[in-house]
């Protein structure tokens, strides 16, 4: 099938949960044929139908893992052809599965082709199944999506090969989660890989819209553990995505925007299980934002310690703060954030970090600068307030000090962005929720 020059070409990515068994693939197949731009489908491997269940990819690692220990997998590889039969018996397709399920068993068992190469295997065995049932062409990951020696991805090469390869096809099916080394062997991207294929994808296809397919109508301005039923996020820019997944907002892989932000693609999540729901957009930039809604979305995690130095006339010393910093990369510890006053520097790191090294790193820290008074402290989350409308809205800030104190909750920490996209608040843990909920009241509350 040959490609002809249509304007809009979308890529659609479906997660794990939308393709958990047949009555999603049924689902799945609709929301593609609705629209005939959406051409190249990405799908997950087979993922939890209820709560409590497994997912296929788990499984997979499993049967390597016994592999390696010298089990027996038949038990277990039998429940992963039963997922894969009941699909295609669900979806009463006329498809014989049984030699490749079995070449996959004796590869696993094989014991050569390794523990990505399991993994990769519920990926590749969905994309044949829902190939089949869509009548789109199967393109194997593993032709086209290329890893370098050290592992990580080649971006030029994969781009190269699989824009040629996709120019061939006009409507395919391309599995998530893996691609090849330059020796042969299979290799996965991290878990929830396969957004990270479907952003690979449309970026190599010149896709107008990423369309990424999961089981949540996109972002939520608040977590819906901690806050009830909160505003999904309509549209977020790049830039505040990055600032809200690096606090905790999951629903998309955070290596997954750079493939469609270099080619400006946006992002658009969408759930397949209502899929009439505008879900959010994900974009470069916008000057579209909702004047009573200053705030796109609040995010946290807890874990964090502040390691808190005094020095006097800190602000004078030359040198200071680099010596901390040093110190700090000697024992190889990620800084997060770095609020100083004139004569305090406070230098927040998350405290799994200090694991091991905790009284080391302070008489390092002693001998470095001599301090006046040094301290760690522990137990402090950090509070991210995001939202481009911030640069536009005077008092912001003290909209969000005000919520808080009014909870009767002590702020620790303050540090805003020079870019005025964010404020990061750190209170005690056992304020995190409390902090969260008076924030959204605050800015999404009737
Ligand atoms: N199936 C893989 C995982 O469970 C990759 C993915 O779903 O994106 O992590």
């Amino acid at each position: 099938m040959y490609k002809e020059n249509t304007m809009a070409l979308k890529v659609v990515k479906f997660g794990g949960s939308s393709l958990a068994d047949a009555e999603h693939f049924k689902q799945v197949a609709s929301i593609i044929k609705a629209d005939k731009d959406r051409r190249y489908v990405v799908p997950s491997a087979p993922g939890k139908r209820f709560s409590g269940d497994e997912k296929v990819t788990d499984m997979l690692y499993a049967c390597y893992n016994a592999v390696r220990a010298g089990e027996n997998i038949d038990e277990l590889y039998g429940k992963i052809c039963d997922r894969y039969n009941s699909i295609i018996e669900g979806l009463g397709l006329d498809f014989d599965i049984s030699g490749e399920l079995n070449y996959v068993k004796n590869t696993i068992l094989g014991g050569h082709s390794g523990r990505d190469y399991a993994a990769s295997r519920g990926e590749y065995l969905n994309g044949l199944i829902l190939a089949k049932y869509l009548g789109f062409d199967f393109i194997d990951a593993e032709n086209v999506i290329y890893f370098k020696d050290d592992g990580t991805f080649d971006a030029e090469l994969t781009r190269q090969e699989l824009s040629s390869e996709l120019d061939r096809h006009e409507y395919a099916v391309i599995p998530g989660f893996y691609g090849i080394m330059p020796n042969g062997t299979i290799k996965t991207f991290s878990r929830g890989g396969s957004d990270i294929t479907g952003s690979i994808v449309a970026g190599a296809a010149d896709a107008t819209l990423y369309e990424n397919w999961t089981d949540v109508s996109g972002f939520m301005t608040a977590d819906p553990r901690i806050v009830t039923d909160p505003v999904s996020i309509r549209t977020v820019t790049y830039h505040e995505l990055r600032e809200l997944s690096y606090m905790g907002a999951t629903v998309l892989h955070d290596e997954s925007i750079f493939p469609v932000r270099a080619a400006s693609i946006p992002i658009n999540i969408k759930n397949t299980n209502d899929p009439a729901a505008p879900g959010t957009m994900i974009v470069e930039t916008t000057t579209d934002y909702d004047k009573d809604r200053i705030i796109t979305g609040i995010a946290g995690k807890c874990g964090f310690s502040v390691i808190t130095i005094e020095a006097e006339r800190m602000n004078t010393t030359i040198g200071f703060s680099r010596r901390v910093l040093e110190v700090l990369e000697d024992f190889n510890i990620n800084v997060e954030h770095i609020p100083t006053g004139i004569d305090t520097m406070g230098v927040v790191v998350r405290t799994e970090e200090l694991e091991g090294c905790r009284e080391k790193l302070f008489n390092s820290l002693n001998r470095a600068v001599k301090p006046n008074m040094l301290t760690i402290e522990d137990g402090l989350a950090l509070i991210a307030v995001v939202g481009r409308g911030m640069v536009n809205a005077k008092g912001t800030a003290a909209r969000v000090f005000d919520a808080v104190s009014s909870a009767d909750i002590n702020i620790r920490m303050i540090d805003q962005g020079s870019s005025e996209l964010n404020i990061i608040l750190g209170v005690d843990e056992d304020h995190y929720k409390d902090t969260i909920r008076a924030i959204y009241n605050e800015f999404y509350g009737k």
